[in-house]
């Protein structure tokens, strides 16, 4: 017996190479503890509804998809940067802002001074709007903090904001997110402070699934990801990159030898960085919210990736500074809008793609049997219309390890 059969949906499974969306219309899928145990046809269901499963649930022709993963966001911090988005419309430009010691640093001073409780109650906020659109997963980084107690009280709060809004959360510890004010002026020091005292003690907590870097010219070398890499390595941690997102860096191939999870951003990717990702599986998480945000020209090497086979994701970078945005929909349509990418890869960049990003696409992120039953069911009647509108709210129901939710 199932617990639950959601019947009379079209789905899109997001299985690579059958049917655009790997789509079954006219379908349905049970879950079991929380399983995805079966699906198909609504004519192949291998009895009668109410003989095979407890629970009955008809979906009245809805599309019914993957509940989105967003691989990307900074959901966590202490106060906003609405005033730096004024300044920035008086014509101050981002990087001269972060060197007149703005920018992430105002942040960073906002969560030293806030409790666990404080970010994790801001953080639902944000949580809840991104589960209105359809979200069950959601990867969360530190990075405001740049000392240790201030890390694990960001990773804390992302924890626990997870288990009360019922989303599945992963970790990352970025603590090379910015120089802290107090390393000023011995960069070295702080670069060795997170390699051989943060990372170790992140990891012997079990606080973070992976360590990230901002490799940038206003962040951090290719040295300096560098060594931090290894130390995440050595310590049993994936990584990802910040990489190429103002400048060729030629972090994504680094990133790539590490064998990285994702590397991030890429507007400046060049042609190297594009092979060493394609060789090496990891995947380009692009972040159109913030080229927008930032008003960028250059965009992502789109078409190389996907001539590459570098799997794309897509996500909010949900962050006070550079892309304030809860709405995965909308970063859909700015993918296909400012990026040209298709409305399917765009799907595929919140479902398939985004669980690889994160590790988990043996778990999550299409819908196949032995998967979690995490789904968003929409009021569509194609899923092109998830990328096609801006502003809509077309969620029916979300749904958790087979429960409505
Ligand atoms: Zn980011």
């Amino acid at each position: 017996m199932w617990d639950i059969l959601y019947s009379n949906a079209h789905l899109a499974t997001m299985v690579a190479g059958g049917t655009p969306y790997g789509a079954i219309e006219n379908g349905a899928i049970a879950a079991k503890d929380g399983k995805i145990v079966w699906l198909g046809p609504l004519a192949e269901l291998p009895g009668k509804p109410e003989k095979i499963a407890r629970r009955q649930i008809d979906c009245n022709a809805q599309w019914l998809t993957p509940g989105l993963v967003d691989c990307h966001t900074h959901l966590v911090f202490g106060g906003d940067r609405a005033r730096e988005f004024e300044m920035r419309l008086q014509g101050k430009s981002y990087e001269e802002i972060a060197r007149a010691g703005g920018g992430i640093v105002s942040t960073v001073k906002a969560t030293r001074a806030a409790t666990a409780e404080e970010l994790a109650d801001s953080a639902s906020i944000r949580l809840s709007a991104l589960k209105r659109e359809g979200v069950t997963t959601v990867e969360i980084k530190s990075g405001y903090g740049l000392d240790l107690e201030t890390e694990l009280k960001m990773l804390e709060a992302a924890k626990a904001v997870g288990s009360y809004e019922n989303v599945r959360v992963r970790r990352t510890f970025l603590g090379l997110h910015a120089l802290p004010p107090e390393f000023k002026d011995d960069r070295a020091a702080y670069v060795q402070l997170v390699a051989d005292v943060m990372i170790p003690a992140v990891a012997a907590e079990g606080a973070a699934d992976a360590v990230d870097v901002f490799c940038e010219n206003i962040g951090f070398t290719a040295e300096e990801t560098d060594y931090v890499f290894s130390a995440a390595r050595a310590n049993g941690l994936d990584v990802k990159l910040h990489a190429e997102q103002l400048s060729n860096q030629h972090g994504a191939a680094l990133a790539a030898r590490y064998n990285a999870l994702s590397a991030d951003h890429l507007e400046h990717l060049d042609e190297a960085g594009v092979r060493a990702m394609a060789a090496n599986g990891t995947v380009a998480v692009l972040l159109p919210g913030a080229f927008y945000f930032l008003r960028e020209t250059k965009l992502p090497p789109i078409e190389q990736l996907r001539a590459a086979g570098v799997p794309m994701a897509l996500a909010t970078d949900c962050n006070p500074g550079t892309s304030p945005l809860t709405s995965p929909l909308a970063v859909m349509n700015m993918a296909c809008t400012l990026f040209r990418m298709t409305p399917e890869e765009a799907l595929a960049g919140f479902t398939r793609e985004g669980a690889r990003a994160l590790g988990l696409q043996d778990e999550i992120g299409t819908l196949e049997v032995g998967k979690a039953a995490d789904f968003a069911i929409w009021d569509v009647k194609s899923p092109a219309e998830l990328s096609y509108w801006l502003g809509a709210n077309l969620l029916s129901e979300r749904v958790v390890a087979g429960q409505l939710a």
